[in-house]
């Protein structure tokens, strides 16, 4: 019963319906297949055929039947064939769109929901379709987000003056941003800090919100590195006083001719002179690193000569060059001249310097090389010293990092050095890199812009 039940169902589809008119018609033609071949042959003037005739009427009454059934068969092929395409590419347009609708509301709802803010800018900087995250980050309505320009919410630290029309540059330009630290003011006029990243959506100009925006908000760890600095930088300068006064104060007794001591206790004295100057150069370096951090160092720029710069440093550098009976060769371009800020440059390549003289042992070279190139100024520092090991060469800028071969040659060490001389070179519009082997020898190359770009 169920097969039956089966059948009919399977002849209700477009496919078998077709089928099923096909085979009526063909039968109807059969039953009146007389009538018909009689429609188109004379069949009285049949009746008076001869009997081979009779054959050959029968051929032809045959014939238009078949041509008959075969022409409503194809008919009925085409039009079950056209209704069958057509309802496939309905089924599949209707699927289509049931598809995007799904696509789009599963779009939309990340969008909205998204714990990352996330909004379209135009190319004045006019912010267009927050999302939740968004409103909270600026802590208005979509209203009055909407009328928001980013350029104008920025805040300038960080960025250094000039944030906004730095900003606006590199989007108009098209340049990737990525992950950027900004500050960011909200409708409350609070400041908030944000990595901020922009792609392009989509890249033709007839569209006026070609820009998608995303924002991290980092300003808990922000506050957090700040407090850090913060106690660093109270740190450094309460332990500064007192660490110069003890230096005035043993100065004084080694260098006063009427004050003698036993040879041993002068020895001591000296000692504590060491020690001391250490202490006071590792709280300069950290005071540094915590204003660099803080954003508190600000560059002041002049025109700066590469060659005085190094002879200088080379001369007050000069004790510790001789006691480890290094050879120092210089090949500086006099024509090296930046238009940096001085006080940077010079800790930048007082690091690299003192680093070559601490990792080289007795009797090694140190080349120093200043040259011009196009509209930057590259300073190098070789030595023939103890090389980094190639799995360490990534972590060489990280902050308190010392590599296994230094640590053993030297325990006059902070890991800070090199950490804060790339922050100074990168706030100064410069790049450093370096070249090592291990056992070998290394090269740091600093290379700066002849003018700073904010300078
Ligand atoms: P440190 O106070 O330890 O010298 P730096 O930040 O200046 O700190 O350098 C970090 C580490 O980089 C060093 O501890 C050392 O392992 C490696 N390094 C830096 N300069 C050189 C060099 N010229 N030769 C070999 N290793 C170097």
């Amino acid at each position: 019963m169920e097969s039956v039940d089966n059948f009919f169902a399977s002849l209700k589809k477009p496919d078998n319906m077709g089928l099923l008119v096909f085979l009526s018609c063909a039968l109807i033609i059969w039953i009146f297949s007389d009538t018909i071949a009689n429609f188109f042959l004379d069949s009285k003037a049949a009746t008076s055929l001869a009997p081979e005739n009779i054959y050959l009427y029968n051929r032809a009454s045959f014939a238009i039947n078949g041509l008959l059934i075969a022409l409503i068969g194809f008919v009925i092929d085409v039009t079950v064939t056209q209704r069958t395409i057509a309802g496939r590419a309905q089924s599949m347009a209707h699927d289509l769109t049931r598809d995007i609708a799904l696509s789009q509301a599963q779009f939309q709802t990340l969008y909205e929901n998204s714990p990352l803010p996330y909004f379209l800018l135009d190319e004045m900087g006019c912010i267009g379709r927050p999302n939740k995250a968004t409103l909270r980050f600026f802590g208005g309505t979509i209203e009055v987000c909407e009328q928001l320009n980013l350029y104008d919410m920025l805040g300038e630290q960080g960025k250094g003056v000039g944030a906004q029309s730095l900003l606006r540059e590199k989007i108009s330009r098209g340049f990737p941003i990525n992950r950027e630290e900004m500050q960011i003011r909200t409708i409350a006029g609070q400041l908030r800090w944000a990595l901020v990243s922009v792609h392009v959506l989509l890249n033709t100009p007839t569209i006026a919100s070609r820009h998608i925006v995303t924002l991290v908000d980092i300003t808990e760890e922000k506050e957090g590195e700040r407090a850090k600095s913060d106690f660093l930088l109270l740190a450094s300068h309460q332990l500064r006083t007192p660490m110069t006064t003890i230096k005035w104060y043993i100065d004084y007794l080694l260098h006063t001719p009427s004050i003698t001591f036993a040879p041993d206790v002068r020895e001591y004295l000296e000692e504590i002179d060491v020690g001391n100057q250490r202490m006071i150069d590792l709280v300069g370096t950290l005071l540094t690193v915590s204003q660099v951090e803080m954003g508190t160092l600000l560059p002041e720029y002049a025109p700066l000569s590469v060659v005085e710069l190094t002879n200088d440093l080379l001369r007050e550098l000069e004790p510790d060059i001789k006691k480890r009976n290094l050879k120092v060769v210089m090949t500086v371009d006099k024509e090296a001249v930046v238009t940096s800020d001085r006080n940077m440059v010079r800790i930048a390549v007082h690091n690299l310097l003192t680093n070559a003289i601490k990792y080289t042992k007795q009797g090694g070279v140190i080349t120093v090389v200043a040259e011009n190139s196009r509209a930057r100024c590259n300073i190098s520092v070789t030595d023939t010293g103890c090389g980094i090991a190639l799995e360490e060469q990534s972590k060489i800028f990280s902050r308190m990092f010392r590599a296994n071969n230094a640590r053993k040659m030297s325990t006059n060490g902070t890991g800070l050095g090199l950490h804060l001389t790339r922050s100074l070179v990168q706030k100064l519009g410069g790049t450093i890199s370096f070249n090592s082997e291990e056992n070998v020898g290394t090269t740091f190359t600093i290379t700066l812009p002849h003018v700073a770009p904010l300078a």
